[in-house]
C-alpha cells in the first residue's frame, strides 16, 4: 500500500533526492567511488559544496555579504553557539515553545536574557502579537515554526536590533526577506535533506563585537574563512540538500512551493475545521504553521483517538502522531509532500467520521 509520510522529521524528501542520492552512494559523480568514501577535498564534492552554497543563495534571494554555512551539530548546537558568537551583555528572546526555551536556556549562561513575551500559558497554542523588544539587546531571537505545537510566525518582522531565526522547520516554505535577518540557522532534517547537516546564514558584519574567547569549532567565522571545509562537513547530507535544491528550482523555486504549501494546509485545516470528530489545537488563522498541522479530538469523542490512529495508519498514514506534549495528531505537511497525501488523510478523516457519527 502507498504509504503517506507526515513525520515532523526526520521527514519527507524528494522522491529525486532520494534517487540521486541512492545513485550516488554507488557511485558518485563517476569516480567509481560512493560518495561515503570520497575525500571531502577531491574536487567532485569540492564542486557539490560550492553548487550548494550557491544554489541555496539563489533560491532564496540572499543578498551580498551573507555567507551561507553546512555544519554539523543540529540546531540544538546554534542555540549555544549564537550567544558564544553575538551575545555581550543582553539579548531579547521570543517564547514559542519547547525549541525556544532550548535555546533561551543555553543563552542564559552567557548573559542577560530577556524574554519580551511567552504564549507557555496556553501550551503555545499563539504567537505573542504585543511585545517590545529592547533597543539595548544585542539581537532579538525568534523561533519562525514552531513544529511540535503547529504555530507559525509567517512573516518577517521588523526588529530594532540583529534579528536571528530559527527556522529549522519552515526553511524554503515561503519567500523570505533575508535581508531583515542577521543570522537564520536550522537543521536541515525537516525540509531540505537528511539528518547530519546544520544551515545557517549570517551577515558578515555582525561578527567580531564579542569579548568572550570562542572554541575554534564554535566560532562562525572559522567556518566562514574556510567555506565549511575547517573540518570534515557531513558529505553525503550535503549531497542530498544539493537535489533538494535541485528539485526546489525545477519545480518553480520557492514562490511555487508556497503557493503549493498554503493549497496543502488550506485543504486540511478546513477538513479539521469542518470534520464533527476533530478540532485544530491553534484556533488563530494567522498563527496556523503552514508545515505542521496539529489536532485533536473534540470534547466526548476522547475515547477514538487510539481508533482513528490504527484506522489512519491501516489507510497507509504513517507519522501522524502528536508529540507527547500536545498529544492527539500532527499531519507535517513539507514542500516535498505531495498534494494527494493530503487528500488521502482528508478521505481518512471523512470515512471515519462516517463510521463514528
Ligand atoms: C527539530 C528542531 C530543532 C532541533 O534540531 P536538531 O537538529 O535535532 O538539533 C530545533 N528547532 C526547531 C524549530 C526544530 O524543529
Amino acid at each position: 500500500m502507498k504509504k503517506h509520510n507526515f513525520y515532523a522529521g526526520p521527514s519527507i524528501l524528494p522522491q529525486y533526492t532520494i534517487k540521486n542520492t541512492a545513485e550516488a552512494v554507488l557511485d558518485f559523480a563517476g569516480t567509481g567511488l560512493s560518495i561515503m568514501e570520497v575525500s571531502h577535498r577531491s574536487k567532485e564534492f569540492v564542486a557539490v559544496m560550492d553548487e550548494a552554497q550557491q544554489l541555496f543563495k539563489d533560491l532564496l534571494k540572499i543578498p551580498e555579504g551573507y555567507s551561507v554555512l553546512f555544519l554539523g551539530g543540529g540546531a540544538s548546537t546554534q542555540f549555544a553557539m549564537v550567544p558564544f558568537n553575538l551575545l555581550n551583555k543582553k539579548a531579547a528572546y521570543l517564547n514559542t515553545g519547547a525549541w525556544s526555551k532550548k535555546a533561551i536556556k543555553e543563552a542564559q549562561a552567557m548573559g542577560e536574557i530577556e524574554v519580551v513575551a511567552s504564549s507557555e500559558n496556553k501550551l503555545f497554542n499563539y504567537i505573542p502579537k504585543d511585545y517590545a523588544i529592547p533597543e539595548d539587546a544585542d539581537y532579538f531571537h525568534i523561533t519562525t515554526n514552531n513544529t511540535i505545537y503547529g504555530t507559525e510566525i509567517k512573516y518577517d518582522l521588523d526588529s530594532p536590533v540583529p534579528l536571528v531565526a530559527d527556522m529549522s522547520s519552515d526553511i524554503f516554505s515561503r519567500p523570505v526577506d533575508i535581508s531583515k535577518y542577521a543570522l537564520i540557522y536550522g537543521g536541515a532534517q525537516k525540509n531540505l535533506a537528511p539528518a547530519g547537516v546544520t544551515f545557517v546564514i549570517i551577515r558578515d558584519d555582525i561578527l567580531g563585537k564579542v569579548e568572550r574567547k570562542i572554541p575554534t569549532m564554535l566560532n562562525y567565522q572559522t567556518h566562514i574563512d574556510k567555506g565549511s571545509m575547517f573540518n570534515t562537513p557531513p558529505v553525503l547530507p550535503v549531497f542530498a540538500a544539493l537535489q533538494t535544491l535541485k528539485w526546489l528550482k525545477q519545480n518553480g523555486g520557492i514562490e511555487a512551493m508556497h503557493k503549493t504549501n498554503e493549497y496543502k494546509a488550506g485543504l486540511l485545516y478546513d477538513e479539521i475545521d469542518r470534520n464533527s470528530l476533530f478540532r485544530a489545537t491553534v484556533v488563530e488563522p494567522s498563527d496556523r504553521s503552514l508545515m505542521n498541522i496539529c489536532f485533536v479530538m473534540k470534547e466526548g469523542y476522547d475515547g477514538l483517538e487510539n481508533a482513528f490512529y490504527d484506522y489512519a495508519t491501516a489507510q497507509g498514514m504513517v507519522g501522524i502522531k502528536g508529540h507527547r506534549s500536545v498529544g492527539g495528531f500532527r499531519a507535517s505537511t513539507y514542500n516535498a509532500l505531495p498534494v494527494e497525501s493530503v487528500e488521502a488523510l482528508i478521505k481518512t478523516m471523512r470515512d471515519f467520521e462516517e463510521s463514528n457519527k
